[in-house]
């Protein structure tokens, strides 16, 4: 090669070197796996894991992915282990959520920001929480997490606890598994970014999870046997060389503000006496039991969690509604939690779900009962309604008996109040449940009756 031909060689070469597609395709980014759930638990309060901590210790051992999504910070109630109260209370329990759920192997764990409700009633969990917002949040808690189950306490009302916070994070996960699916639900978090710092859209992918899990805050779970999987607490984890219910109690360990009493009494147990204490005190060594809300994947009722779960991703399946009930022109239904229950189930295609009929609550003695009533009438005319109730012995109308006007076309709301005696025997906690009825007549004729179970406890949940 002459010089002169050199000095020619070199930018002919440059040239076609930036003709030729030399770059190597780009791997457009995924989503992060780091952040993959098997299991989503979703739950109300710090603390509340305890409901499922033994199966999600067992999960664990067989290599699944969990993540836990909490409803509030637990910032109300009595401290036990210091002096920090409300915001700062939430700020300490948030921590000793935490730690109970690393030590079990949980990392990926998301507060959503709703505040504590002292009451049975969801409805009031679901305003003081800020319902929207908050299942938008849990939607994308399920997109970001992508789990094949949901694990939640179930939406209905009992005798029992009945916290309205643990409804409410049942209600919301229901809700949540329905719409995390959809892709014209809460859109802008799909949306692909528009520029390389994306401000608003966040690229996150609809996602169907397969199978929605419940448990109940019911004092008896007699109406839920046989509905769902059911796990010994008592078989011994490989891992961890203890049986399953003692390594969710070493877990609860970090909860001192909400149980330093509780858990300064078992620090001085020998492991024979904690033994004791779990099978016959606290119900540690109880069974978990869940109850299989819906599967879009197939399998058995009572089958496992994880059973018929594939690792490919399933299309949306969009909630069917199960059709209305057909009503009376004229007739007369409990409200509140209670009707609007009827409906979600309706909504979400969970008729099956275990509710107690005649409907139950339990309260404190000597306050007072709350009947809440739809009044509906679809006839031409306004129709005058009267009102009875009978009660048992040593309770009293305090007001919503007698006659009521409902106009024509209309649905009517109307309140029935009771006091409720003292308990019988005041050295008992409680007293079996009681029936109170509320009858409806209009123009002679009978239009239905409400029928409500109560049962008296020394201490409960305000309705
Ligand atoms: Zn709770």
């Amino acid at each position: 090669m002459t010089r002169l031909t050199r000095f020619f060689a070199l930018p002919i070469l440059l040239l076609c070197g930036l003709q030729l597609p030399a770059q190597e395709p780009k791997t457009l980014p995924l989503p992060d796996d780091r952040y993959k759930a098997d299991i989503l638990l979703v739950v109300a309060h710090p603390d509340d894991e305890a409901a499922a901590t033994p199966y999600l210790a067992r999960a664990l051992d067989e290599g699944k992915r969990v993540a836990v999504a909490y409803g509030t910070r637990g910032s109300s109630g009595t401290n036990e282990a210091g002096a920090e109260q409300a915001a700062a209370l939430g700020d300490i329990r948030e921590i000793e959520a935490r730690r109970a759920l690393s030590s079990l192997g949980i990392a990926n764990v998301w507060f959503l920001g709703g505040q504590d409700t002292a009451s049975q009633n969801v409805l009031q969990s679901l305003a003081n929480w800020g319902h929207g917002a908050t299942l938008e949040r849990l939607v994308r808690i399920v997109r970001l997490t992508r789990p094949e189950a949901v694990l939640t306490f179930l939406p209905g009302t009992f005798i029992g606890e009945d916290h309205g916070d643990h409804q409410a994070s049942g209600v919301l996960a229901t809700e949540a598994f329905d719409l995390a699916g959809d892709p014209t639900a809460f859109a802008e978090q799909l949306a692909a970014p528009m520029r390389r710092l994306e401000p608003y859209f966040e690229n996150l992918r609809p996602w169907q999870a397969k199978k929605i899990y419940y448990f109940p805050d019911a004092a008896d779970d007699a109406i839920f046997r046989g509905k769902g999987p059911e796990y010994s607490v008592k078989e011994i984890s490989k891992s961890k060389q203890q049986a399953y219910w003692r390594i969710a109690l070493e877990a609860f360990r970090t909860h001192e503000t909400q149980a330093k009493g509780f858990l300064d009494s078992l620090s001085k147990m020998s492991e024979e006496q904690i033994e004791k204490m779990a099978v016959s005190d606290y119900g540690w060594a109880d069974a978990q039991r869940f109850v299989l809300g819906k599967s879009l994947v197939g399998g058995s009722m009572t089958g496992d969690i994880l059973e018929n779960i594939q690792a490919d991703a399933i299309p949306f399946a969009r909630a069917q509604a199960i059709a209305e009930t057909a009503r009376l022109d004229l007739s007369v239904e409990l409200a509140g939690t209670w009707s609007y229950y009827e409906e979600f189930r309706r909504a979400h295609g969970l008729t099956h779900l275990p509710h107690p009929e005649p409907p139950e609550i339990a309260l404190q003695e000597g306050t007072t009962l709350v009947i809440p009533l739809w009044l509906r009438n679809q006839t031409a005319a306004s129709r005058e309604i009267l009102l009875t109730v009978d009660l048992p012995a040593g309770w009293k109308l305090q007001s919503g008996g007698g006659k009521v006007i409902v106009s024509a076309k209309q649905v009517a709301a109307a309140r029935v109040e009771i006091s409720l005696s003292a308990l019988a025997d005041p050295a008992t906690k409680k007293q079996d449940p009681q029936e109170v009825t509320v009858r409806a007549d209009s123009n002679g004729q009978n239009i239905g009756a409400v029928k409500l179970r109560v049962a008296l406890r020394k201490r409960a949940l305000p309705q």
